[in-house]
């Protein structure tokens, strides 16, 4: 069985130096690492770039997206992925929401770099190969495996700075766990809507809400030239009236304004009747993003802009 490994840099690529920092090397450790393969695959290597994931920008998804339609052409069974773990649930969500149904596609980084005590960078990428080789993978998406569990690329976030078991998935936790023995799967997923785009063109910035909050931020969006706008509301989906003038402005020029929740849990939902009220949000066209966080919502937005989709098929995409 072939595997494609693509190494994309990040921590799991880094080295700590003598003055403590960590920092990209002259050459990604990765490269002359031996991990343990489970019996029967054939690892294949490739760098396809070496840039920390704050570098990474929807473009390196793109390229990605494209190396692994290649692969599938020629005849690999699977794909891991190395990558920084700051925006490793963009570029995971991303390759689900458009090629997550190819083959097992893993996902994987590390917290402490190659030479650091307790580095979990080589320790992770056998956990990958090890997932992206298991038959039971195939149909569930892009994976995100990291600290001996697997999580859906469209549910997990990263949750803490520093710690190595910072990848989780609020709400429903993680769908699988990786022992010494087995990969065990423990969860049914709901199946999703995925589009294949050619281009990433687009700008949509994320505004997140607060008490307080006035519509200067908006209104100088609402001058610019974005293509879409993501924002972070309060609880099941509300904002500051204040907001409100903005948004109309925003709205009337026809730029889909697609809203999420800053709670970390639940979904946002027009329930509330008052000024700024989910309510009068949707009735101002204000499209609802069920259950993925702002940086995912606007790449779904992204991809939906990107897309052949009619405006009402963008809206159901988006609030699927
Ligand atoms: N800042 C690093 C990066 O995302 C963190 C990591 O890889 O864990 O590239």
């Amino acid at each position: 069985m072939k595997i494609l490994a693509l190494h994309t840099g990040g921590t799991i690529a880094m080295k700590e130096n003598a003055a403590g920092k960590v920092a990209p090397d002259a050459g990604n450790p990765l490269l002359t690492s031996a991990p343990n393969l489970p019996t029967g695959v054939d690892l294949v290597v490739e760098e396809i770039f070496n840039v920390p994931s704050p570098h990474i920008t929807p473009e390196h998804m793109l390229l990605l997206k494209k190396r692994i339609q290649r692969a599938e052409a020629e005849n690999f069974s699977g794909v891991v992925i190395t990558h920084g773990t700051d925006t490793l649930e963009e570029t995971a969500y991303f390759l689900d929401t458009t090629i997550g149904g190819l083959m097992p596609i893993a996902i994987t980084g590390a917290m402490r770099s190659s030479n650091e005590i307790g580095s979990d960078g080589l320790y992770n990428f056998e956990s990958a190969i090890r997932v992206a080789a298991c038959p039971e993978a195939q149909g569930k998406g892009v994976l995100v495996v990291m600290n001996d569990e697997i999580h859906t690329a469209r549910y997990v976030t990263k949750t803490h700075t520093t710690n190595v078991a910072t990848f989780r998935t609020p709400t429903l936790g993680p769908i699988g766990i990786i022992t010494k023995l087995h990969i065990r799967f423990m969860q049914e997923l709901t199946s999703s809507d995925r589009i294949d785009i050619q281009a990433v063109n687009g700008l949509i910035p994320i505004v997140k809400g607060y008490a307080g909050m006035h519509g200067d931020l908006i209104e100088a969006l609402s001058e610019s030239d974005i293509d879409g706008l993501v924002i972070e509301g309060l609880g099941a989906g509300n904002l500051p009236p204040q907001t409100l003038p903005a948004l109309k402005k925003l709205l009337a020029k026809k730029v889909p304004v697609v809203l999420v929740s800053r709670c970390f849990n639940g979904i946002v939902e027009p329930i509330y009747d008052y000024q700024g009220g989910g309510q009068e949000l949707q009735q101002l066209g204000v499209i609802f993003c069920n259950g993925i966080n702002s940086q995912k919502a606007r790449l779904k937005l992204l991809i939906a802009i990107n897309s052949q989709l009619t405006e009402v098929e963008r809206k159901s995409f988006l609030e699927e």
